[in-house]
């Protein structure tokens, strides 16, 4: 559980990175901020690249820079995009290693949280390090 006031720093902290996304290619700039379990928050941006599949997602730019950094734990993460889109695949799996319990605020543009779920609520039956022998 995070308190309003976190929740509200994060939707902020997410809206002010996303300006910093480099999205050329899609024109879909997106900005992401994590809350870990330690009260820090790490933000992120979509990077783009011209060999396509070497862009990386916001989300996983700030699950990766506080991992970096000796995070593991994750409380919530909020996800800015101009129409509220969804994290793909690939962030619900890297989120999911973190925490599934994790809670994850999809918002728009205009900073009103579209929807209000969990990683295992984005990804039931998720591959897992339990998962590995
Ligand atoms: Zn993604």
């Amino acid at each position: 559980m995070i308190t309003e006031e976190i929740r509200n720093k994060l939707i902020a902290a997410a809206m002010e990175a996303k300006k910093w996304a480099y999205a050329p290619y899609s024109n879909y700039q997106v900005g992401a901020a994590l809350f870990t379990h330690s009260g820090k928050i790490y933000d992120g941006v979509n990077v783009e690249n011209a060999a396509y599949p070497a862009t990386i997602c916001a989300e996983r730019v700030a699950v990766f820079k506080a991992v970096s950094e000796g995070e593991r734990e994750f409380e919530a993460i909020a996800v800015v995009t101009t129409n509220g889109g969804s994290p793909c695949g690939s962030c619900r799996q890297v989120m999911s290693e973190f925490g599934r319990d994790m809670l994850v605020l999809i918002v728009n543009e205009d900073g009103e949280v579209i929807r209000e779920t969990s990683v295992r609520d984005l990804l039931p039956q998720a591959f897992g390090p339990l998962d590995l022998p």
